[in-house]
């Protein structure tokens, strides 16, 4: 079997840029339609919506807020609508909003676990009926590496991305017997702009930390949920799958 995603459909939460950009230009250029959500970039994310479509496949992009729940309802419908099925959904969306706990605010907190694990169980809870009436479907959640280690100032972020861990265990041995499978990419430090704000200090550090002695890139992670999204991985679910050149080993 070769690693294809012909005639799949698709859904990239934070499509727009970074990671989740990269994971939607993947999928497209393995065979599948491709939507992605967006909180604020329109540009970029029109930007990928014609790379996508240049490359023959069909193109999507909504402004929705992952935190909202109607929202991801109204987006999945959407795709139902034009496109008939969701074949797989990749939970991306994420931020953060790091603090030492003594000094984090309530807003921090609640932020971050609102956007990076609410958003989870909202599109995926959208998403099981969908797929269920489809029979199957493969779902690929964004946690990181500091979700399975922790990390100094960084408490909200890590429980939200542990959390994603416990959720996706436990919504693939719900909907295992569906033909559901669910699991979970944690990524180390991968460049994008959401680590651009560190600076060269930090990035030594984490380089020292990481055997492979790299920082990884964004396409490096969408070949990982690539190989998830596709029947090459019909038999793994549950699982997390470290794509960090070894810094949590
Ligand atoms: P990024 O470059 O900051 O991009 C974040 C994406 O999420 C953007 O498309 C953004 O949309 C979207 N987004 C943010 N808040 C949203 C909301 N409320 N509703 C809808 N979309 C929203 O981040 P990244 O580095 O690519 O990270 C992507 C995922 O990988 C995140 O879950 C992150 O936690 C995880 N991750 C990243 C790293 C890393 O080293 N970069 C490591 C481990 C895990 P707009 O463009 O409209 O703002």
């Amino acid at each position: 079997m070769s690693l294809s995603l012909e005639g799949k459909t698709t859904l990239v939460t934070g499509g727009s840029r970074g990671i989740g950009r990269s994971i939607a230009l993947k999928l497209a250029e393995l065979g599948a339609d491709v939507a992605i959500t967006y909180a604020r970039s329109a540009d970029a994310a029109n930007k990928v919506v014609s790379e996508i479509e240049k490359m023959g496949r069909k193109a999507k992009a909504f402004q929705a807020d992952a935190v909202d729940f109607s929202q991801a309802e109204e987006v999945i419908s959407s795709i139902l609508e034009d496109w008939g099925k969701l074949d797989v959904l990749v939970n991306n969306a994420g931020i953060t909003k790091d603090n030492l706990i003594l000094r984090m605010s309530e807003e921090q907190w609640d932020d971050v676990i609102t956007t990076n694990l609410k958003s989870i169980f909202n599109y995926s809870k959208a998403a099981a009926k969908p797929m269920m009436k489809n029979r199957g479907g493969s779902i690929i959640n964004i946690s990181s590496v500091v979700g399975i280690s922790g990390n100094a100032g960084q408490s909200n972020y890590s429980a939200s991305k542990a959390g994603i861990i416990g959720f996706t265990k436990s919504y693939a041995k719900e909907l295992a017997s569906r033909n559901i499978r669910a699991n979970v990419i944690a990524p180390g430090y991968i460049i994008t702009d959401m680590t651009d704000q560190l600076g060269e200090k930090v990035l030594e550090g984490i380089k020292a930390e990481t055997p492979l002695g790299r920082a990884g890139e964004a396409h490096e992670v969408a070949d990982a949920v690539a190989f998830l999204a596709s029947d090459m991985s019909s038999y793994i679910t549950g699982e997390t799958i470290r794509v960090d050149g070894g810094m949590a080993m």
